[in-house]
């Protein structure tokens, strides 16, 4: 790993501390008992996430990444673990917590535009689609 590399990992995993979203995501494993183990990058990655919402695969809260695949499907799609670092960086950001209200607001404006919540979403194009397993229409 490159050092400057190294380095923004450690900032993005200070950040994700000091603003409080790396705390939520482990509250939120703890409370749905997901088990976490250390990730790639600075992240926290936990397994087997069980609760309905949010309708989704994986999602990130700070540094915490939450899949609902285990730890072997997870470990087969690293394009999908990159997508979700990306977001664990919008968290750094946006300050942390902030990240929840902006991303809420951009998956509705998405919807509104395109009828998906993602496929207008910034943060979303942003982590990448294709590597967040999102499928995007092909334009005429
Ligand atoms: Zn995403």
């Amino acid at each position: 790993m490159r050092s400057d590399h190294r380095r923004a990992v450690r900032l993005r995993a200070a950040c994700n501390m000091a603003n409080l979203s790396t705390p939520l995501g482990l509250l939120v494993a703890a409370a749905t008992r997901t088990r976490v183990v250390r990730g790639p990058d600075g992240l926290i990655v936990g397994f087997g996430y069980r609760p309905r919402l949010p309708k989704a695969g994986a999602f990130t809260v700070g540094n915490v990444v939450l899949f609902r695949a285990g730890i072997a499907d997870v470990a087969a799609r690293p394009r999908l673990v990159a997508h979700e670092s990306r977001h664990a960086t919008q968290y750094a950001v946006c300050l942390g917590l902030p990240f929840l209200p902006a991303y809420l607001a951009a998956a509705g404006w998405s919807l509104l535009r395109c009828g998906h919540p993602a496929l207008r979403n910034p943060f979303e194009v942003r982590a990448g689609l294709a590597d967040g397993g999102y499928r995007t229409p092909r334009r005429p």
